[in-house]
Parts: C-alpha cells; structure tokens; sequence
C-alpha cells in the first residue's frame, strides 16, 4: 500500500516527506496505522552515519499506533487494538535465553540494518530499497509493519499519542531505576542530564520513594522542570568544578544510585565519584565509539559498580502497559515532557530537540 513517510536521503541532510510503497504484512506481522512517534538522538545518529545504517532510510523506534490488518499466523493481536512498538530482539542468543532481551546478541543488527533479519526491506520507492526496518518498525512514517513480537498491547483508554515514547527513552530511564537499580525508600539518587531518559528516570525515583533526589544539568529550565517532577536539588553544572563536593555535601557518604545520560566522559567520572560505597551507577549515555574514561581504582575497590544498561533492561510486554497504568494514575506525566509538532515539521522537531528547547518531540502522523 502507499504510504507517506519521513525519508533520510544523505547524512546530515533533512528529513523529506515523501509518498512510499510499504510491504504486506508477513504472516507473523501487523499492519499498524502510526498515531504519533515519539523521536529520539538516536533517529539523527542513524541518519547521519553513527551506526552504518544504509540510505535512503526511514528511521523511528517508538511508534504508537492502532492495528489495521494482521498476517494470518497472529493470535495475540487484532484489528482496532492500540499498540506501542517496542525494539527487537532474536529470541534465540545466550543472552535472549536467559531473558535478556535488551542485551540481545543480534541487537544492533536488528535495531539499526534497516531490514527485516532476512535482509528484505518494509518500503520502496519505484522497486527501489527503502531501508525501513529500523528498529523492526521505522515509525517516521503514516503506517508501520511490525512483528507481533515486538508490539505491545496497550489500554484503550490511554492518550495513544502519548505513549510513543515509553518504547524507549520512558522504558530506558524508568526501567534503569525499576528494573535495573531497584531502589528502595529513602536511596539517594543523582541523575546526571536530565532530558527525556534522565526524567523518566527521575520520575521512576520518586515513584520508588529516592531521597534526595538530585538532578544536574546545564540548562536552568530543564532544572526548573526537574524540580517540578520531583528533584528535591538541583545543580547546574554550568561552570562548576565541585559538583561531586556539592553532592557529598546534601548525601553525606555519597549516592546509593548514580544515572549518567549525558554520554560525556567528565560528567560519567562524577557519576562514579558521586557514590557511597556499595553504591551504583547506572551508565545509559550513549557515546560514540571511541570515547574513553578515566576512573580512579580504588574507587571501584569499594564496591561501587558501573552498570550499562540498554533500553532499562526491560520486558516491555509487562513493562510497558505498567508504564501506562502509572501514566494513568499520574505518576508518570509524560505530557509534560512531550511537544507535538505534525510529521511535515519533522526536521524543525529535530532542530529543537539537537538545541534542547523540546525535551522530547512527537510527531503527530498524518491520517
Ligand atoms: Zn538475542
Ligand atoms: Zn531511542
């Protein structure tokens, strides 16, 4: 069918609105038309080369859309259900055998080839590729086809459009501190950058009952919004060199928990240095290939752990929709980290979104 969809034709270049051919579903697939798709750093890092995904492409892992037809082996999903796309994993790999999905073996390949695991691609343009199965979803776009193993039932009675972005920077941030810290009441927690990934996760601290609560950063708003969520501090790290001083400071011995999403190799060393003994951080700032850290060894003597963690190291058939129902309750106001703009504004959403004047944009898909 032809559909219309957000296209990368040269690194670095913009976004085109373009019409394309998007394939049947297989039988173990689902047609779904994208309500809206959250946009995340890592659709312009695909686009502009960082992971070797081929071009023309369509990028956008989280999807949130309603099904309109399933292939014909399906049986968990039907037309009319609401679903959020979540990222793929082989299902068969020594990590996915001991249910590790987000440390999947074939991660990468599945995420950022652009194709189906047989090589095919979801889109075309006159017979030509369109590299289209990022993430196995590509949700740049009207409508997606996505594995029914990767799709994610969700309540009918959420805000669909807002939902997208619990596929992965919410299921990150929130899932580093529910799944993977596991804090408990009165744990003091930092988080280092406070962008989509690190408020989610602020958002999971205090929902885990964090005390304090730290947030740092460099931009005063972000702060501000920080402190609104939950922050019980906040530091801007603008030209400061005793952040770690000024956190022993209001912690005493240091953090029990340390979120770093900065990806800056200085900000990480304070997240480490920032910890109690025995304590952890969890390192989810995704930097280039390449970059280096220094850390002291004693430091890492004492128990303290550095702890990378992928996409919260969750299992979003069960994390998602309790994403939701948090979301539900008010506890998990994504809406106040959301900017809509229509799908035509895409490459204004990721201008906004490179400055930091939009926390997290969502593309509103045309119908
Ligand atoms: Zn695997
Ligand atoms: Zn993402």
């Amino acid at each position: 069918m032809q559909i219309t969809a957000a296209v990368a034709r040269e690194r670095f270049g913009q976004f085109t609105i373009e019409p394309v051919e998007l394939d049947d579903p297989r039988p173990d697939e689902l047609l779904v038309r994208i309500v809206a798709s959250g946009m995340c750093q890592t659709d312009q890092h695909g686009r502009d080369g960082y992971y070797d995904t081929p071009l023309p492409a369509v990028f956008g892992h989280e999807g949130a859309g309603i099904v309109e037809a399933v292939g014909k082996a399906v049986g968990n999903f039907a037309p009319g259900d609401h679903v959020v796309l979540s990222f793929p994993w082989c299902g068969s790999c020594a990590n996915c055998r001991r249910h590790m999905q987000s440390h999947c073996l074939k991660n990468s390949e599945l995420k950022m080839r652009g194709t189906r695991p047989d090589g095919s691609t979801l889109m075309s343009q006159n017979g030509s590729p369109i590299y289209s199965a990022f993430f196995q979803q590509s949700s740049f776009a009207s409508h997606a086809i996505a594995n029914e193993r990767f799709a994610v039932k969700v309540r009918a009675d959420a805000p669909l459009e807002l939902l997208g972005p619990f596929a992965c920077s919410g299921q990150t941030g929130a899932g580093a501190v529910l799944n993977s810290m596991r804090p408990e009441p009165g744990d003091a927690l930092v988080v280092f950058g406070v962008g989509a990934v690190g408020l989610f996760g602020l958002l999971a601290g205090k929902i885990a009952g964090c005390e304090p609560i730290i947030a740092v950063d460099i931009h005063a708003e972000r702060l501000a919004l920080a402190r609104e969520l939950g922050a019980t501090c906040a530091i801007d790290h603008t030209g400061r060199a005793d952040v770690v001083a000024e956190i022993r400071k209001i912690t005493g011995e240091g953090a029990r928990f340390s979120l770093e999403t900065s990806a800056q190799p200085a900000v990480f060393r304070e997240a480490v240095e920032s910890l109690m003994p025995g304590g952890r951080c969890i390192l989810l700032g995704s930097a280039r290939k390449g970059t280096e850290v220094s850390l002291e060894m004693p430091f890492l003597q004492f128990g303290r752990v550095v702890h990378g963690v992928i996409q919260g190291e969750s299992h979003p058939q069960t994390f998602i929709p309790r994403l939701v129902d948090l979301l539900m309750r008010g506890k998990l106001p994504a809406d106040r980290l959301i900017k809509f703009y229509p799908l035509a504004d895409i490459n204004r959403a990721a201008d906004d979104s490179t400055s930091g004047r939009t926390i997290k944009p969502v593309l509103r898909m045309p119908s």
